[in-house]
C-alpha cells in the first residue's frame, strides 16, 4: 500500500520523521506530500523544505518527497495511494484531524485516513515553536534533524544580521 503523508513541513520536525520512519515499517510506500498554501507566509520555501525532507530520510528506502497544490484526495489519488497518513499529538489536533478525515473521506471514500498517536517525547513539538525557539536563539538541536538545526540558525542569522 502507499500512504500519501501530507503537511506543510516548515520545517520538518523529529515529530515528523518519528510518523515517516513508523510510516515505512507499515507502508510499502511513503510519499512526504509538501503543501504549498498560499495563505500561510512559510519561513522556507516549499524547495527548501522539500530538501531538509529528502536529507533527513535518506536511511528510509521506501521514502518518496513530492509537493502538491491541489486538493490532498485528489493528488493521492494521482500517485495512486490509499492512505492519507497523519500524526495525532494533543486533544487540539483531534477536532481538527477529525474534520480534515470526514471531509477527505466524503470527497473519496476509496482512501483511508491513518493516524498514527505521537511519540510520547515528541507529543508537544511542532513546526511553530521550533520557529519560536530559534527566532530567540534557543538550542533546537534536540527537536528537528540537524540540517534543519543549521538552516534555522542560517536563517535567523540572517535576520539579526539583516
Ligand atoms: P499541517 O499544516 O497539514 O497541519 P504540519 O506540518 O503541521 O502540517 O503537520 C503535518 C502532520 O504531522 C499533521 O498530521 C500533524 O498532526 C503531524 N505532526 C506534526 N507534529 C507532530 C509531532 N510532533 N508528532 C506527531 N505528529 C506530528
Amino acid at each position: 500500500m502507499i500512504a500519501v503523508y501530507p503537511g506543510s513541513f516548515d520545517p520538518i520536525t523529529l515529530g515528523h520523521l518519528d510518523i515517516i520512519e513508523r510510516g515505512c515499517r507499515l507502508f510499502e510506500q511513503v510519499i512526504v506530500a509538501v503543501s504549498h498554501n498560499p495563505t500561510k507566509t512559510p519561513l522556507f520555501s516549499v524547495e527548501q523544505r522539500m530538501q531538509q525532507i529528502s536529507d533527513c530520510t535518506r536511511h528510509l528506502s521506501n521514502v518518496k518527497v513530492d509537493k502538491f497544490e491541489i486538493l490532498t484526495v485528489t493528488y493521492a489519488k494521482m500517485q495512486h495511494a490509499q492512505v492519507l497518513l497523519r500524526g495525532l499529538r494533543v486533544l487540539s489536533d483531534f477536532e481538527y484531524e477529525l474534520q480534515m478525515g470526514h471531509t477527505n473521506k466524503s470527497l473519496c471514500p476509496e482512501i483511508e485516513t491513518v493516524f498514527l498517536v505521537t511519540s510520547n517525547e515528541y507529543s508537544f513539538l511542532s513546526s511553530s515553536l521550533v520557529k519560536e525557539i530559534a527566532k530567540f536563539g534557543g538550542v533546537v538541536t534536540h527537536l528537528v534533524p540537524s540540517n534543519v538545526a543549521s538552516d534555522l540558525e542560517k536563517c535567523y542569522a540572517k535576520t539579526y544580521l539583516g
